[in-house]
């Protein structure tokens, strides 16, 4: 069994911020020490001067390695329930294997797809096919969700009864709603399944909240206006503040009538932080995901980036991410999921009405948090609640999320200080692009630890087999 000790960290955690260092045995944390103010390294009982802490874990467990990271920061690897993988049906754009190991570079060291793939998936057999495919090839922890049609409760609901064999409910995250269409087309627009599935309470239902016939509306009055050549600003007028707003009031009533465990993805209004707010006090089981792309651009970035910042719902304006980013500090936005939705350049660079919406993003979660966390004095506890702990507690992912012993040994560690600008080229995505090109991040990725295996060093991949274990969920 392989034992490290990783050394002379400052580890933080949602409630804690201290020096120490993190013990590794096999696949899991067995031990946590924290260095005290006399420079004793303390663990339990035990305590010995926290330099001599390297020596005593080698005599105590022999055939150890200690990496000693001088003060860089540990965080428990991210755990994103937001991404788009591609797979099946668009491996052009990425797939399994791609983009996992886009998000272990970025310390991501789990992640949940999400159901709009082709096929779509809508049912246990499309989701035996999807962990197959899964199983070898996933550089991170994978899982995935079960997406919501008009027409598939009872099927959902058949898995959500235990079953001694074959899909049960501890196989997949959570049950994705379109409330507005997106890539994929699965949207639930019948107010009947839609009640019924907001009734559901063992599960998370995760929401893409816009409002489909504001929508339709406002592409109308653009059409008319503009012909086939809409100018990629009127995004944010098309898919627009009131399509957030309307949809996101109607999910949270329902779920404040019924109870529901609603997570309500990518939050990218004002207006909708404010309500949710309010909803949350009725029913404390809501919660609110946004992204990087919401926290870092607004609506002045169209003109330089146009497609290339086209993503449904729409980045908003310069108000709306100051109304995010305060709500990150605060602790009404409970996860940061990259909703990383990748397409190729090709795609992106025809006209507004066939340009997809989607940006691949999941690299630049982390460095985005740990740059907005240094711009608006965010503690870095906050930044691990949002980036892996909650979102593991969400969904009973139940022994990883967090640094303590007994839990798998996934582990990002950074320079959260350590500027670097962001080039294509660097990040590697199968699409070749990304929209934070020649932005400025802080948060140099320096090392990570998926299953206790160290799969990045100095920011690179090491060269180990892809080490991503299939996630339970226990919620
Ligand atoms: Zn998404």
């Amino acid at each position: 069994m392989t034992r490290y000790l990783l050394h002379n960290l400052r580890i933080v955690t949602g409630d804690s911020d201290f020096p120490g260092s993190i013990a590794v045995e096999g696949d899991r944390i067995c031990d946590v020490w924290k260095k005290d103010n006399d420079g004793m390294a303390v663990s339990g009982s035990r305590a010995l001067p926290f330099d001599e802490l390297p020596r005593y874990f080698q005599t105590e467990m022999p055939r150890s390695e200690v990496t000693d990271f001088h003060g860089l920061t540990a965080l428990a690897g991210g755990v994103d329930a937001h991404v788009h993988f591609r797979e099946p049906g668009m491996p052009h754009k990425g797939d399994i294997g791609s983009e996992s190991l886009s998000a272990m570079l970025g310390g991501v060291t789990s992640y949940i797809d999400m159901p709009n793939t082709n096929p779509p998936t809508i049912s246990a057999a499309r989701l035996s096919e999807k962990l197959g495919a899964a199983e070898g090839r996933s550089w991170a922890n994978y899982g995935f969700h079960i997406g919501a049609t008009n027409t598939n409760l009872s099927e959902i609901e058949s898995m959500l009864e235990k079953h001694e064999d074959g899909i049960g409910a501890r196989d997949f995250g959570g049950i994705k709603i379109f409330m507005g269409a997106s890539t994929g087309n699965m949207l639930v627009d019948d107010n009947d399944a839609l009640s019924a599935f907001f009734r559901i309470k063992d599960k998370e239902i995760l929401i893409h909240s816009e409002d489909e016939s504001i929508i339709k509306a406002n592409m109308a009055k653009a059409s008319s206006r503009y012909g086939d050549d809409i100018p990629f600003q009127v995004h944010k007028d098309i898919r627009s503040r009131q399509a957030c707003i309307r949809s996101t009031a109607k999910a949270l009533e329902l779920a404040m009538r019924y109870g529901t465990r609603l997570h309500v993805l990518h939050v990218s209004t004002k207006e909708e932080i404010e309500m949710i707010r309010a909803a949350k006090q009725y029913n404390p089981e809501i919660t609110a995901e946004t992204s990087a792309n919401y926290l870092w651009f607004c609506s002045d970035d169209y003109e330089r980036l146009g497609s290339h910042l086209k993503c449904n719902p729409s980045v908003k304006d310069a108000e709306d991410r100051a109304a995010l980013r305060e709500a990150l500090k605060t602790g009404l936005i409970d996860t940061a999921g990259s909703d990383h939705a990748p397409h190729l350049a090709d795609e992106k660079a025809r006209k507004y009405m066939s340009a997809p919406s989607g940006l691949p993003s999941i690299r630049q979660t982390l460095p985005v948090l740990l740059t907005v966390a240094a711009e608006e004095d965010i503690p870095l506890s906050r930044i691990a609640s949002v980036f892996s702990e909650k979102t593991a507690d969400m969904f009973g992912i139940r022994d990883r999320g967090h640094i303590k012993p007994g839990c798998k040994a996934d582990i990002v560690i950074v320079d959260p200080a350590a500027e670097h600008v962001v080039t294509a080229n660097e990040y590697g995505y199968r699409c070749g692009w990304t929209p934070y090109e020649g932005v400025r991040l802080n948060g140099m990725v320096k090392a990570v630890y998926i299953n206790g295996c160290m799969c990045v060093s100095d920011g690179k991949a090491t060269g180990v087999q892809p080490q991503g274990q299939r996630l339970t969920f226990d919620r």
